[in-house]
């Protein structure tokens, strides 16, 4: 499925051009589901050849006549981004890539198959999560909490691509809202419960937002996420701020390892600003555990 990349400014097509590889526009601001906001950047895939030795090949944030740019270099196949093939806007082709051709291969049905795979294994990886919760018990509160919101966030990724829509990390609470998904429904209600979007209010968010800081501070997007976080906390856009900052603290420590969850535990606790009350979240738990089965028909 090839989209028009009419929505994308001149001056960031014409740069897109510039670059020596297949390029293509994906994410919000080519998404026919028309969520972008201000502070979205132009997320540009570049299909670089790997193992070359040349200039291009790391991911980066970069101003461009006035738009914020991100460039997100593709690894592996083209068949391997069948999810990201399904909405792209190809602004420059190569035969050999033929990136244009790919995305034309990706029908309607392939697309729904890729993100039923998509949504399934994010619903694994949510139970995968709750076992970490379960694990760290009431030894370590903080460590077992920080589990299942990061296993909450997994489960709504998976409901919104069993239901048909392609996650999209600043926007996954709107297309809650929007989307179709009563067979999930409890567990939507359930995994919403476990992030706190009831608990949004400006000093939540703030005290996060430090934490959030020094756990991105040697990324590269840090300044652009730090941005869209603040964007929203001036638009009064309280739920989907706190849902969207607990979202980065979530990506960002699952990559961790335990030791560093067990030493840094006040900075995990701070950046998602955990509950430490153990009971109920076991009972939130058990609801996300029969809504993962459910959604993985078992
Ligand atoms: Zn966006």
């Amino acid at each position: 499925m090839l989209l028009s990349s009419a929505s994308i400014p001149a001056a960031v097509r014409k740069y897109a051009s510039g670059i020596s590889y297949p390029v293509a526009a994906i994410g919000c601001r080519v998404s026919s589901e028309g969520m972008s906001l201000d502070c979205c950047e132009y997320d540009l895939a570049v299909f670089a050849p790997e193992n070359n030795n040349h200039h291009y090949g790391s991911n980066q944030v970069l101003p461009v006549a006035g738009h914020t740019v991100e460039l997100i270099y593709m690894t592996g196949p083209i068949k391997d981004h069948m999810i990201d093939l399904g909405g792209i806007a190809v602004i420059r082709d190569s035969n050999r890539f033929a990136l244009s051709a790919a995305a034309n291969d990706v029908s309607p049905e392939k697309y729904r198959r890729a993100l039923l795979a998509a949504g399934r294994k994010s619903l694994v990886s949510s139970l995968f999560c709750q076992r970490k919760t379960a694990a760290a018990g009431a030894k370590q509160p903080a460590v077992a909490a920080m589990w299942l919101k990061i296993a909450a966030y997994e489960f709504i990724r998976g409901a919104l691509a069993l239901s048909g829509s392609r996650p999209m990390p600043l926007h996954e609470l709107e297309q809650v809202r929007r989307v179709d998904a009563s067979a999930l429904a409890d567990g939507i209600q359930a995994a919403l419960e476990c992030i706190g979007v009831e608990r949004a209010t400006r000093p939540a968010i703030s005290r996060s937002i430090g934490a959030i800081r020094e756990l991105k501070s040697k990324e590269y997007d840090a300044e652009l996420v730090m941005s869209k976080i603040r964007h929203l906390m001036d638009r009064q856009m309280l739920a989907d701020c706190y849902y969207y900052a607990g979202r980065v603290a979530a990506k960002n420590l699952a990559a961790r390892s335990s030791a560093f969850h067990n030493r840094y535990a006040k900075l995990v606790q701070l950046s998602m600003d955990l509950t430490s009350d153990l009971q109920h979240l076991q009972k939130l738990q058990r609801q996300l555990f029969r809504a993962a089965n459910v959604g993985l028909g078992r």
